[in-house]
């Protein structure tokens, strides 16, 4: 079984490539093949075509979160812009929000120009005022933007141009963002592990790095697998969720799980009811989150968060399905869609993603030790982690960024707490923000931002 729908329909050939094999030296060393690390070994290897570039992967390309995720291009990060001008100032919050903007039009480019079908359709996105209880979200949504002077192309619909759209059982008006896209992560992922060998990187799979030290008198860090030591000038971690399973690292990220049900195709006669010919990528404003998408194949791919997290911050196969999860994802799918009552469903998968303590996401390189990394991207890094990618290929390559004034370089979240405080605070906010959820759909009454579940989640 693969890990998912979208390595399934990859196109691409999933047996592994060689593990490696002895020891080796080489410039720059990347722990995980997801695009994290496939598009920092792509962008140096474009800034510097005689680098020697490895990547060492615990299993295949495209096995963690970057192989399964929702198909959400999307120029947001976790933290809301509101948030970021509150860290930082109203300027660094722009700056972000149209980094990221362009950071959805250069994934777009860079897969034409690599000859990757990513299949991107730039529809936009769609967060969606299911009933009265959610109304206030999108005026906040578009005051932070204004606030930020960040609104650009970015407008509400009401509920008769949504429904031009599509049609979406209680949808009342919505935030319409063009600046977005839904693309097919498993060609994406899987067509940049190709093009980064096409241009002379290497890609050892199989092979987990179970630890890393940096340098140390002038002698070149190292990783250990279980096949061979590798030297290098510099080491990448771009393990995301697993970050949290290397020595040292259990309290850097909170493995979050994510899970996913996909319908089979649905016919022309079901499509025609829904609409849906613009691609948007769709959610709502429930704390507890949810986001679906449309594939090229006709199916509609629903997500949320939801999953128990596990104590210890584990990670297993075991956890990709949780029945209880999935069916709530299944009946949530047809209250959107009513009309999709008997819909059959032929995938259901799921995975860990990585949320620092902040939920702000890190790009940095330490110049001393050569060990840097990117990840905690909070269930946002599809586009965070090309302009990740970017940053570090920079500071490998020349050590500077144009894009140092951005909150993520150079950053450091602080630590989560450790158990059982951090699996006590993580049930108790999944439990409560379920809880509001329901709490404000019966009544109709909007969240009202005091209580505890939501200060806690404003960090
Ligand atoms: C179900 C789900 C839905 C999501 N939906 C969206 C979405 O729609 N839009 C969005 O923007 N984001 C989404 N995200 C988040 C997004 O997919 C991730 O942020 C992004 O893919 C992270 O990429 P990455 O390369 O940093 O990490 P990953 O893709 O997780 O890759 C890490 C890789 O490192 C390997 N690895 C781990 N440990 C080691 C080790 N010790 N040695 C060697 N290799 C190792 C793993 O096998 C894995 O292949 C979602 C995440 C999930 C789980």
């Amino acid at each position: 079984m693969t890990v998912s729908f979208w390595l399934e329909d990859a196109q691409d050939d999933l047996a592994p490539r060689p593990p490696l094999d002895g020891d080796v030296d080489v410039d720059v060393l990347i722990v995980g093949a997801g695009f994290t690390g496939l598009w920092t070994a792509l962008e140096v290897l474009r800034r510097d075509p005689s680098a020697e570039v490895l990547i060492c992967e615990a299993q295949v390309a495209g096995f963690g979160a970057s192989g399964r995720n929702g198909a959400w291009l999307s120029p947001y990060i976790a933290v809301t812009p509101a948030e970021l001008a509150r860290r930082s100032s109203p300027a660094t919050a722009r700056l972000t929000l149209e980094t990221m903007r362009a950071t959805v039009d250069e994934v777009i480019n860079t897969c034409r120009d690599e000859g990757i079908d990513a299949q991107a359709r730039k529809g936009g996105l769609l967060r969606l005022a299911r009933g009265q209880q959610e109304l206030p979200a999108v005026e906040g949504a578009l005051r932070q933007l204004t606030a930020i002077d960040a609104l650009g192309e970015v407008r509400a619909l009401d509920a008769d141009e949504v429904a031009e759209r599509v049609r979406v059982a209680g949808a009342q008006r919505a935030l319409f963002d063009p600046n977005a896209a839904a693309i097919h992560p498993g060609r994406l992922v899987r067509g940049l592990a190709r093009a980064v060998e096409r241009r002379g990187g290497r890609i050892a799979e199989g092979t987990p790095v179970t630890d890393v030290s940096g340098r140390r008198q002038g002698q070149r860090g190292t990783a250990t697998t279980p096949t061979g030591t590798v030297r290098a000038e510099t080491v990448v971690l771009a393990c995301e969720a697993w970050l949290s399973q290397l020595p040292g690292r259990h309290r850097d990220l909170m493995p979050v799980y994510s899970l996913i049900v996909l319908t089979e195709p649905l016919s022309d006669a079901a499509w025609e009811e829904l609409g849906w010919g613009g691609h948007e990528l769709l959610s709502s404003h429930r704390y507890t989150v949810d986001y679906l998408s449309r594939t090229i194949d006709g199916r509609i791919l629903f997500g949320g968060r939801g999953a128990p997290y596990h104590f210890g911050s584990r990670i297993s196969p075991a956890y990709d399905r949780h029945g209880p999860t999935h069916d709530l994802l299944r009946d949530q799918l047809r209250t959107w869609f009513p009309s999709l009552t008997g819909v059959r469903f032929s995938h259901a998968w799921g995975g860990p993603l990585g949320m620092p303590r902040d939920w702000m996401p890190t790009f940095h390189l330490d110049a001393d030790s050569g060990i840097g990394g990117a990840y905690g991207y909070t269930g946002q890094g599809v586009a965070t982690s090309n302009l990740a990618g970017r940053v570090l290929a920079d500071l490998i390559v020349t050590g500077e960024t144009e894009h140092a004034d951005l909150p993520m370089v150079g950053h450091r979240s602080r630590r989560w707490e450790p158990e059982p405080l951090r699996w006590l605070g993580a049930r108790y906010l999944q439990r409560a923000l379920t809880r509001l959820d329901a709490r404000t759909a019966s009544s109709g009454r909007p969240p009202t931002g005091r209580t505890l579940a939501e200060r806690l989640l404003r960090h």
